[in-house]
């Protein structure tokens, strides 16, 4: 099920340079780093050739539309109880972007603002998440975006195993109704929930996944972007290989 690939940056140095310094002016705001280039030009990504598989958008089930189908994912989830972390959640917090998305993001869980609101990523590392998206030439609009958990761990504590077990097939099931094609992992937690394995964040970056046929890639979670800046370039770099993902499977129609 795991399939690795070593990124292949040595075709495209220049727009690679470009393209970091695109993402430092959209995550730090530091000005005259070279954002006007990127208005004249598209950073164009050069194709890792990979063995050919039908794409996931091909494998979705005859019948119900893909939001019905996330529709029936919630009304089951319903007022759940199914682990302790009901307890202390103001509001269940499902996801939210398009059922049409071609990208989903998942996340650990919510914290105190996603909490608050019933919506995922809407505090700082949200805005960071935005920014992300926005790197890569995509809004939020365009993309899926939910976590392992639905409900918020008290002093936002890394999920117990227990808890990922009772929502993890929910999540499961949302990302079935998506197909996307690809996922974005973002952290260990949701990283370790869809590979089902423990491994560290050194370990899984920079290879390339999948998850019941879809492309995945892990990065690390916006939250701890916020307080370790400096790998936000790492992060780029994932985001580069989504990026090539989605140009992969659009050339093949
Ligand atoms: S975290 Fe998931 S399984 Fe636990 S109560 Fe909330 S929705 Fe149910």
């Amino acid at each position: 099920m795991v399939m690795e690939m070593t990124p292949h940056f040595s075709d495209d140095k220049v727009a690679l340079k470009d393209a970091l310094r695109r993402l430092r002016w959209l995550i730090t705001g530091i000005e005259g780093s070279g954002i006007q280039h990127f208005h004249r030009q598209r950073t164009v990504l050069t194709p890792t050739p990979m063995p050919v598989e039908p794409s996931p958008k091909e494998d979705q089930p005859i019948g119900k539309g893909r939001g019905a189908l996330l529709a029936e994912v919630r009304e089951d989830l319903g007022d759940c109880r199914r682990c302790r972390l009901h307890a202390g959640r103001t509001n269940l917090v499902f996801g939210e972007g398009t059922p049409e998305a071609e990208l989903v993001f998942v996340g650990e869980g919510p914290g105190f603002d996603e909490d608050r609101l019933g919506r995922p990523f809407v505090g700082r590392a949200g805005k960071l998440l935005d920014r992300m998206i926005q790197a890569i030439r995509l809004s939020r609009e365009d993309v899926y975006i939910c976590n392992v958990v639905k409900c918020r761990p008290p002093e936002n504590r890394t999920p117990g195993a227990d808890e990922m077990d009772a929502c993890s097939p929910f999540l499961f099931r949302q990302i079935e109704a998506i197909r996307p094609r690809v996922i974005c992992a973002l952290g260990l937690c949701a990283a370790q929930a869809l590979l089902g394995r423990a491994a560290s964040m050194g370990g899984l970056r920079g290879r390339r996944f999948k998850w019941r046929g879809i492309p995945l890639i892990c990065t690390y979670h916006p939250a701890y972007l916020l307080r370790n800046p400096v790998q936000k370039g790492a992060a780029w770099q994932d985001l580069v290989q989504v990026s090539r993902i989605l140009n992969e499977t659009n050339h093949k129609g």
